[in-house]
């Protein structure tokens, strides 16, 4: 198969001034520490904080343990049994 179909280049475009790497304003770098990948957030998702699904679990289970952590601290510093 030979698919030389390629659209030509729009001719109103200007030539590119210096290399932008097309970077889009809607791209958003992953908050997973030690993962910087760039992504363009899902439109039924614009505040989505993570490249992938493996990210957003990572953090979530580090969020849940985390959260876990504070909750026994709590628990330890105060006499919650003074409600009961
Ligand atoms: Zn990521």
């Amino acid at each position: 198969m030979n698919e030389h179909n390629e659209p030509a280049q729009d001719p109103v475009e200007p030539a590119r001034e210096g290399d932008t790497k097309e970077e889009s304003p809607e791209q958003s770098c992953c908050h997973r520490p030690g993962c910087y990948e760039r992504f363009t957030p899902a439109p039924q998702s614009p505040h989505q904080k993570y490249c992938s699904l493996e990210c957003y679990n990572a953090m979530r289970t580090v969020l849940i343990r985390e959260e876990r952590w504070r909750k026994r601290l709590q628990k330890k510093a105060g006499p919650n049994d003074a409600f009961e």
